[in-house]
């Protein structure tokens, strides 16, 4: 079974940028790619409204893991 880390590997082709992000919500999180818009929800950056995408990044970088990359989907799905 493939740890979280080699399935990220996989779908970025850089790390640590917006896509990886657990604070990153693409507006179409079933298709998100690096040059894909979202919102940033990073507490202390929340209250800017900052659009960013995929490819950007800044100091307050977490990664996300897979599950929380599966919820994010499923929830998605669950509104289209
Ligand atoms: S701007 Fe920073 S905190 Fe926000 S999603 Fe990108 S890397 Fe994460």
């Amino acid at each position: 079974m493939p740890s979280d880390q080699q399935n990220l590997n996989k779908i970025t082709w850089q790390s640590e940028n917006c896509l990886s992000c657990k604070w990153f919500y693409p507006a179409d999180p079933l298709n998100a790619d690096i040059l894909s818009n979202g919102k940033c929800l990073e507490p202390s950056l929340k209250k800017f409204e900052l659009i960013v995408t995929g490819r950007d990044w800044c100091n307050k970088f977490a990664e996300i893991t897979q599950t929380q990359i599966d919820r994010m989907q499923e929830k998605a799905m669950e509104k289209s």
